[in-house]
């Protein structure tokens, strides 16, 4: 009855197309045009994969969907990361985590490392957008998610606007290990949002293999494709 009558109030949009919805953040029809990758049926052949492998050797590389500008899925980041919806993070965490389940990736993987915010940006976002996404996985495939094993130990500038050469260069040692014990021997999926160049991946990642892990992938939410 109070949840009829808040609908009633304040009706839920979709955050793209702003059309007044039952169901949580995206229409029907927004939802449709989200491109999701194959990359659960082809961890080794993917993008994600191609721009990882040569600087950390990951075993498997998966993004869920490809992103593009001025799509629902641009929309759906942009809300996650700077609209207060950490909600959006565990729903479509969850929405993969049944994917990857269907495809018995479940014993794969020993711990969870989602991409560390710095202590300040956390504090103005309230929330690590890579860490719900990972919760969200976490809920379906019950491997357990690691908040603090590793942390950014400098603020950096947002990638979005720099060219290649730069992202390498502003996320270069901006990670530290807080504790190796949650990483020694596992088999560690490292989480992010969306993979651009890598550069961020390919730094934190770079500090993880140095406490030997028994071995390191990857799954972002998006891949970036120009
Ligand atoms: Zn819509």
């Amino acid at each position: 009855m109070l949840k009829r009558l808040l609908n009633f109030l304040f009706p839920q949009q979709c955050i793209h197309c702003h059309k007044v919805i039952e169901q949580k953040f995206l229409c029907d029809e927004c939802f449709k045009t989200i491109k999701f990758t194959d990359d659960h049926l082809y961890p080794t052949s993917s993008q994600c994969y191609a721009r990882l492998v040569d600087e950390l050797g990951i075993k498997v590389g998966m993004s869920m969907c490809f992103f593009n500008k001025e799509t629902a899925i641009q929309s759906l980041m942009h809300c996650l990361k700077y609209g207060k919806k950490p909600k959006i993070g565990t729903w479509i965490g969850r929405m993969y985590g049944e994917k990857l389940l269907y495809y018995h990736f479940e014993k794969s993987f020993d711990v969870m490392i989602p991409i560390p915010l710095h202590k300040d940006r956390f504090k103005t976002r309230g929330y690590n957008q890579s860490y719900m996404f990972a919760k969200g996985m976490s809920d379906i495939l019950h491997i357990p998610v690691e908040e603090n094993a590793v942390i950014r130990t400098r603020n950096t500038m947002s990638q979005t606007t720099k060219p290649r050469a730069e992202r390498f260069e502003n996320v270069k040692g901006a990670f530290a290990i807080v504790d190796p014990n949650k990483i020694k021997d596992k088999n560690v999926l490292l989480i992010d949002d969306t993979i651009t160049t890598g550069a961020t991946l390919i730094s934190c990642g770079k500090e993880i293999l140095k406490c030997q892990p028994k071995n390191l992938s990857v799954v972002t939410i998006c891949v970036a494709v120009d």
